[in-house]
């Protein structure tokens, strides 16, 4: 046999093998590829994910779509597009309408549909589905992928933006730590905010029209760009992007499963137990003593309000539970310690005649906002006055943002970051 012969043997059989590959691991791919029915109803039917020049593949995990509430509800809503659209109902291929542009014009609900500017639409879920992304402005923020609107009962309307996991979490992490939090932070807080965003997808708990919101009572997101007077800043960055990729499909998983896993902006010293703050909370969010947080302007505050002020929204807060309350006479400490971080602590607060319990988190969420920062602080009484003294912003439940960026400062990896927060867990790439 000749040598050339040999190698055209050779390049038939690489053939026969290139075929054979492509036969069986092709329709395997796109096997994988498919959607259950609810993620294909998600899934943004026009934009691509849109990350920028990628130095590697995204995980398939990233490249998910995910459902964020990006207004609460709302009676009317501000719109603009900046390309080529398409209406469609949610769910369906169907055209309603199509332009090359939308100027500023507003979302209404009448009688029993929406209004897009002076056309009404007589169906109840509307989806935005543009040729470019992000192209969509909602309420001042600009959107990558798709955003539908839900008209519910009474006539109030929210704005759902639909894009993938990916494209989410380059605006979460920009949205939640500053770059000047340094690299390993800010890939702490990426696999962490994959890990909540995903934890909620796969419990399905979330909202039969949306998983997550966009402010912290989900994870903060901003969105590509937002309006702030007359700026226009950024909601993400190449630098975010770049924190996304690097960490693509990575998570944090406790006992072979992905978890809630809760954070806050600064601990001041010592995480809370996260079963104190959240019935959901694995074992992993122990009590962790922090100092990595010091350099925190609210690792330590101080803040007065008048009694009268503090008595005023007592007594609303108890009317609201069926119980009376007259002048504040005294509030102190009943339960739990502000330096503690296994429970979060109560107060016994006092009128003439009466006392009642109140725990320091439901304290926090009643009194006006910027007094006071976290459920850890002591009350002392000045005359007409009631003075605050805490650490910490926020729950204090598992990762401390601050933290974080003081251990990456000091050398700790994203990963190291990560399980110190949540002892126990293990870090695993999703595919
Ligand atoms: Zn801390």
């Amino acid at each position: 046999m000749s040598d050339s012969s040999i190698r055209s043997r050779a390049a038939t059989l690489a053939l026969m093998f290139l075929v054979l590959f492509a036969l069986i691991l092709v329709p395997w791919g796109l096997r994988r590829q498919d959607l259950t029915e609810t993620q294909k109803s998600r899934f943004a039917s026009g934009p691509v994910l849109s990350l920028g020049a990628e130095s590697k593949p995204l995980a398939r995990i990233d490249q998910e779509s995910i459902r964020v509430a990006v207004t609460g509800l709302q009676k009317q809503l501000d719109l603009s597009i900046d390309g080529p659209y398409q209406f469609r109902p949610v769910g369906s291929s169907k055209v309603l309408s199509r332009g090359d542009k939308l100027a500023a014009t507003t979302v209404t609900a009448t009688g029993s549909g929406l209004k897009i500017g002076k056309i009404e639409y007589a169906i109840t879920r509307l989806e935005i589905v543009p040729s470019q992304s992000p192209s969509v402005w909602i309420n001042g923020h600009e959107y990558r992928g798709t955003v539908r609107f839900f008209r519910q009962q009474g006539g109030s309307i929210r704005a759902i933006n639909v894009l993938p996991i990916a494209e989410y979490l380059a605006s979460v992490v920009d949205s939640e730590m500053p770059t000047s939090f340094g690299v390993e932070a800010r890939k702490a807080q990426a696999i962490v905010a994959r890990t909540y965003a995903l934890d909620v997808l796969r419990s399905g708990e979330g909202n039969a029209e949306f998983d997550l919101f966009a402010s912290t009572s989900s994870q903060k997101y901003l969105g590509f760009q937002y309006r702030d007077g007359s700026r226009r800043l950024a909601g993400e960055s190449e630098a975010s992007r770049q924190i996304v990729r690097d960490t693509t499909g990575i998570v944090a998983m406790f006992q072979g499963r992905l978890f809630r896993t809760y954070y806050s902006a600064v601990c001041g010293g010592q995480t809370t137990r996260g079963t104190a703050v959240f019935s959901d909370a694995v074992s992993a969010l122990k009590s962790v003593s922090c100092e990595y947080c010091r350099e925190a302007k609210l690792y330590r505050w101080e803040s007065e309000l008048p009694k009268a002020v503090v008595s005023d929204k007592l007594k609303e807060h108890f009317r609201g539970e069926g119980k009376s309350f007259d002048r504040l006479l005294s509030m102190k400490l009943a339960s739990g310690q502000s330096n503690s971080g296994l429970e979060v602590p109560e107060f016994e607060v006092r009128d003439g005649k009466r006392s009642h319990r109140i725990s320091a988190a439901t304290l926090r969420r009643l009194l006006p906002p910027g007094k006071v920062y976290s459920p850890f602080f002591t009350v002392t009484e000045n005359s007409d006055k009631l003075q605050f003294s805490g650490r910490g912003h926020g729950h204090a439940a598992g990762l401390c943002q601050w933290g974080a960026r003081g251990q990456g400062l000091a050398g700790k990896t994203a990963y190291e970051i990560v399980r110190y927060y949540y002892t126990g867990a293990k870090l695993v790439q999703l595919q």
